[in-house]
């Protein structure tokens, strides 16, 4: 059985698995970020890396999940506005630390190699991956291939425009990005938007580091109006962006992962009649939308993936 360590970088914490190919993770090590300098976080993937390296006895390499735009050929952050970094030597200064491998990629875009590899993808050829969290990360899969694009930036599908004239700030500097809208945080922004419409609603008499995107969604399971006005937003938007995407890839299956994701099954039901109203062109009903399988562990799954395969590739027998 081969093994790699696989890490998802984060930007408030650090995790590596020690994964063996066959998607199992056999151990964990986990160290908050708290100084996101690139020093400071080089020596907290030290932290994670030193014992899963030991856990495992022997492995491959090691793959890096982390978020902005990444050269996955070698190694290098070219841009992180999560990290504030700019062409950061990410893969050669971690390579001149261990004697191993080392690939790093996109973090949205390991996971959706684990998630393809390993979860929900699993049956299909044609995928689509989008982590919903703080912001939205994403990744496509097109007949077995996980494309990768001109620079690297394929499947950054969270900054696609969908309400450009009325919609919220973007962290990337646009209005009304598919993240700003969609996002957890576009969750709670919606919240704060119909507000003034529930003048008696105390949903949000909260400090704001307590505000969180579960809090409302779980105010709107219960029936909260000011809530449910919030989700009602929250889910035209997302369903706005999911059906922009099956007109870009008409993909067999859309997963939803990250945090927000955890809505389950009242996220779906909320969703799915919305995008098969705005799909047009393609036959409705063909792309399957689900939540994904792996949860918080695609990013480490897919990150060592990456490793085991020799690079940022699903090495598919299903591709044609
Ligand atoms: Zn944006």
């Amino acid at each position: 059985m081969r093994t790699a360590v696989g890490v998802d970088l984060g930007g408030s914490h650090v995790t590596a698995g020690v994964v063996t190919d066959d998607g199992t993770i056999q151990s964990q090590h986990e160290e908050d970020l708290d100084d996101l300098t690139f020093g400071a976080v080089i020596a907290a993937l030290e932290t994670v890396i030193r014992p899963a390296l030991k856990d495992a006895g022997g492995v491959v390499g090691i793959g890096i999940g982390a978020p902005g735009n990444i050269d996955a050929a070698t190694g290098a952050v070219l841009y992180s506005p999560n990290f504030d970094w700019h062409d950061a030597p990410l893969g050669d200064t971690v390579r001149s630390k261990f004697s191993l491998p080392v690939f790093v990629a996109n973090d949205a875009r390991c996971a959706t190699l684990g998630e393809y590899t390993y979860g929900s993808g699993k049956l299909t050829k044609d995928f689509v991956l989008l982590t919903l969290g703080t912001g939205i990360g994403g990744g496509i899969v097109a007949r077995g291939e996980l494309l990768l694009g001109n620079r690297w930036g394929a499947g950054e599908i969270g900054h696609h425009q969908i309400r450009p004239a009325d919609g919220f700030v973007c962290g990337c500097g646009k209005i009304g990005c598919f993240e700003a809208q969609a996002s957890g945080t576009g969750l709670i922004r919606h919240a704060f938007a119909v507000a003034p419409s529930f003048p008696r609603s105390d949903l949000l008499d909260v400090p704001r580091s307590k505000l969180s995107s579960k809090k409302i969604r779980r105010a709107a399971q219960a029936g909260d109006l000011h809530a449910v006005a919030a989700w009602k937003s929250f889910t035209a938007d997302l369903a706005l962006g999911l059906a922009n995407v099956i007109a870009f890839v008409n993909p067999a299956t859309i997963a939803l992962g990250g945090g927000v994701s955890t809505a389950g099954d009242f996220m779906l039901e909320a969703v799915r009649p919305r995008v098969e109203a705005l799909t047009t062109m393609i036959p409705r009903g063909t792309t399957n939308i689900v939540i994904a399988a792996l949860g918080n562990n695609a990013g480490q799954v897919g990150a060592a993936t990456m490793v085991l395969r020799g690079g940022l590739t699903t090495g598919d027998a299903r591709a044609a």
